[in-house]
């Protein structure tokens, strides 16, 4: 007798997705035989600038010490955001990249008889943390592709112990100024946390926006949440943090694991901190590269939900997974978005104007091959 395993597993779990991460480079130059060089991925949110010197640099110098733990309190990096961010280095909470975070943060206050709400379109992390406890999640359907924070405030109950808020959100790249984050949190009751998760706050530009570390004063129940993984190109080392009130702190790092975050990852974000000059040019390159994006899109008649992240959600006008297999074809990864409920868009990252380039270049063929093979075939 064989046992179904699946019958075993947490309720929440049986009816999870993997979460799907964006195509490696390797892996569609395995399948297509294409030279991996000529490949470009638009698919992960990742900075197209490569990584820090700075940040190189303090990596390599850990190597030597590879045979020791890591700082299982993370000193040296969270004196040095707490200067920067002015908080106090018992507010900040490591994690093996944000995601980490979020997972500390549903199993330290979530439960089998808790509920937590997050938004339609919102990252897809909420979710699978909330469904891995077992926890029940309620998705509250989205406005102009952003979250409806009236309808989620009234979406909660005496069961609910969590409200997740992406600003700006991925997929969709939308984003809510201060006053109506301000409203948000101002309806939500002080027993429930609110996680704020800021991962593309660096990106941020112009006047209006909220920064979740100024409310946290006003708002004891907030948690905020941000990542090296973005702006700070460092997605391979796995680095994020929240910050909150000291005592929501303790909290999380009783559950967290002891050595979460790497020596390497610890030293390269520690070292990134002081590179502002890096910063100054992801924020450029991304402001540059979103403008060609728009642009080419509007040439081509496509719609497009306006971003305030690193990425920019593009209706193709039909469904899109077809339109994703022939840019595959062309050497182009982007990322289809139908697991959000965005059947017919495409999510493409900001790369560098010569990749931005190769994708407005190839969408045209993906778009309408039927014209194409008639004109060349
Ligand atoms: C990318 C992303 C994160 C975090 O990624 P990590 O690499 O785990 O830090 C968190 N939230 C949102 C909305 C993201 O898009």
């Amino acid at each position: 007798m064989s046992i179904d395993y699946q019958t075993l597993a947490v309720a929440g779990v049986q009816g999870m997705m993997p979460y799907q991460p964006g195509k490696p480079i390797d892996e569609l130059a395995r399948e297509l035989g294409l030279d991996p060089a000529s490949i470009v991925k638009l698919a992960s949110n990742e900075n197209p600038l490569g990584p820090s010197q700075a940040a190189l640099a303090a990596a390599r110098a850990e190597l030597d010490s590879l045979c020791r733990y890591p700082d299982g309190n993370g000193f040296n990096l969270k004196a040095r955001l707490a200067e920067k961010l002015n908080v106090g280095p018992a507010q900040i909470t490591l994690g093996n990249g944000s995601n980490d975070v979020l997972e500390i943060i549903a199993r330290s206050f979530a439960d089998r008889d808790s509920e937590v709400v997050y938004s339609q379109h919102a990252f897809a992390v909420y979710s699978l943390v909330t469904r891995a406890l077992g926890a029940q999640g309620v998705e509250v359907p989205g406005r102009h592709w952003g979250h409806d924070l009236d309808a989620m405030a009234a979406a909660v109950t005496e069961k609910t112990r969590l409200v997740f808020v992406a600003n700006p959100n991925n997929p969709t790249g939308t984003v809510h100024n201060a006053r109506d984050i301000k409203a948000f949190l101002g309806q939500i009751p002080e027993r429930v946390l609110v996680v704020l998760d800021e991962a593309y706050f660096e990106y941020l530009e112009g006047d209006g926006f909220p920064d979740g570390v100024a409310l946290l004063k006003q708002f004891p129940n907030l948690i905020v949440t941000r990542t090296f993984s973005k702006a700070w190109g460092l997605a391979a080392l796995r680095v994020g943090y929240s910050l909150s009130s000291p005592a929501i702190a303790d909290i999380l790092n009783r559950v967290r694991q002891p050595f979460n975050v790497d020596a390497i990852a610890l030293a390269a974000a520690t070292a990134v901190l002081d590179d502002d000059e890096y910063l100054a040019r992801a924020r450029q390159a991304n402001a540059d590269g979103l403008r060609q994006l728009e642009q080419g899109f509007e040439r081509l008649g496509l719609d497009y939900v306006p971003s305030a992240g690193n990425f920019i959600a593009v209706d193709v006008g039909e469904e899109a997974g077809s339109v994703f297999q022939r840019l595959l074809e062309q050497g182009v990864i982007v990322r289809p978005i139908a697991g959000y409920g965005m059947p017919r868009h495409l999510r493409v990252s900001v790369g560098l104007h010569e990749e931005n380039l190769r994708l407005l270049e190839a969408l045209p063929e993906a778009l309408n091959p039927k014209v194409d093979e008639a004109l060349h075939g």
